[in-house]
């Protein structure tokens, strides 16, 4: 597919060239915040499978640069239209919606452009990110970036020293040094293999991984968004993360295709049970520690049945269901675990729990599964940050007889 047939069947990949985003990602960041509000009392954030970068841009411009975007400058806009309709009709206002919409007003942020003066408070705030993927990210203003993998344990004492240069994890066990991050983002995806279940489990082991990575650096309070493909069982990861967080809802940004099993975990307000310790080398998702929490919580996961999976050898893969109690089976493939609809048990006790579903963007937002006409003189554009290396550029660099194939 060409650029431009591209930019016409893709209008986020499009409008991120043009506003200077590196990833049509940018936007399913936008119009999560629009809402959730993600980013209010918010400064220390941690974005997680970050490269090349879209998602770490939107931080860097919302909570460094302190421009505004969603619903913080729609909020702007409707304050600045009372303003105008105050100043011409003053007799259709009471004299308290008068005195609020001056008092609202005479808040900054409310100039058609964003001054100088604003921009260099919301520089002066006390704002910390730490971007971290496998890949590197090129630079990014007030970000500090991490080559690691979020799966390895010393990745957490690594973002913590990010974070805070005087952390020290011999002395911050156990102590509010080792939990200073308000937000976790992690859009993390694998390497697609187009086998849908295969797919599906390594992105929920990646999601586990983020969601492990969470837990050891999350403040009470603190928020985690995180990628994940809604596959056939999905019900006890939303049950497993209630446990941790007051409210999960699962959310639809309008830019991430309705034809994609894409869709993003919201986890708002952690709250973890009284003596929990998470940890990388303890990580949940392994062994029974996740049923053990849900019962301290007098919480009941959806009925699971163990699930073995077996490659169909139709380039799908199976899972033979045996009825059994919520539990896991150490090591391999078989800790995938199943919602068995056929069992009754739930509805006697009443206590299954199902997470809400939001679709988010502004319907006026461009529809991502739609193709748009372009002017006739449409000039394309390059992407804004080519990837630095990508998978394939060993590839390209043997095309290009620069490398030798492997033997
Ligand atoms: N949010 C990014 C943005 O806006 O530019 C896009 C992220 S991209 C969809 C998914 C990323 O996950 C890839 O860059 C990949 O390298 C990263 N990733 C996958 N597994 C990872 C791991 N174990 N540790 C760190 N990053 C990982």
């Amino acid at each position: 597919m060409g650029k431009s047939s591209k930019d016409k069947r893709d209008a986020y990949y499009r409008l991120a060239k043009e506003q200077g985003w590196r990833a049509r990602s940018a936007f399913k960041l936008l119009q999560l915040d629009e809402e959730f509000d993600l980013f209010s009392n918010v400064s220390r954030v941690v974005d997680l499978c970050a490269a090349p970068g879209s998602w770490s841009q939107v931080l860097s411009r919302v909570l460094i640069k302190g421009e505004k975007f969603g619903r913080s400058a729609w909020q702007d806009r409707d304050a600045k239209v009372r303003q105008q309709m105050l100043g011409v009709f003053p007799e259709a206002f009471t004299p308290e919606q008068r005195e609020s919409i001056e008092k609202d007003t005479s808040s900054p942020g409310h100039d058609d452009a964003q001054s100088g003066a604003e921009a260099t408070a919301a520089a002066s705030r006390d704002v910390k990110i730490v971007s971290i993927d496998l890949q590197p990210i090129s630079p990014l203003a007030g970000i500090t970036t991490l080559r690691a993998d979020i799966t390895h344990p010393a990745t957490v004492p690594l973002l913590l020293s990010a974070l805070d240069p005087s952390y020290d994890p011999a002395t911050a066990v156990g102590t509010q040094a080792q939990h200073p991050v308000d937000l976790v983002l992690s859009d993390g995806a694998p390497d697609v293999t187009g086998l849908h279940d295969l797919d599906i489990y390594v992105q929920s082991q990646l999601l586990f991984a983020a969601l492990n990575l969470a837990l050891c650096v999350l403040k009470p309070g603190g928020k985690f968004v995180a990628k994940i493909f809604r596959g056939r069982n999905v019900d006890i990861l939303y049950a497993q993360l209630k446990i941790f967080f007051e409210k999960v809802v699962v959310a639809k940004p309008r830019s991430s295709r309705a034809s994609s099993v894409e869709a993003f975990i919201v986890c708002l307000n952690f709250r973890p049970p009284a003596g929990f310790h998470a940890s990388l080398e303890e990580p949940l998702g392994v062994g029974q520690r996740l049923d053990r929490l849900a019962r301290e919580r007098e919480m009941q996961l959806p009925i699971v049945a163990e699930a073995t999976m077996q490659s169909s050898g139709r380039g799908t893969w199976d899972c033979s269901v045996a009825s059994a109690p919520a539990t896991t089976r150490e090591g391999g493939i078989t800790e995938v675990e199943v919602y068995d609809e056929t069992n009754g048990n739930d509805k006697e006790n009443g206590a299954r729990w199902i997470a809400p579903f939001i679709a988010c963007g502004d319907l006026s937002a461009f529809d991502s599964d739609a193709s748009y006409k372009l002017p006739e003189d449409y000039v394309s554009l390059d992407p804004v940050q080519p990837p630095i290396a990508p998978p394939y550029k060993r590839a390209l660099e043997i095309r290009a007889g620069l490398s030798k194939p492997p033997r």
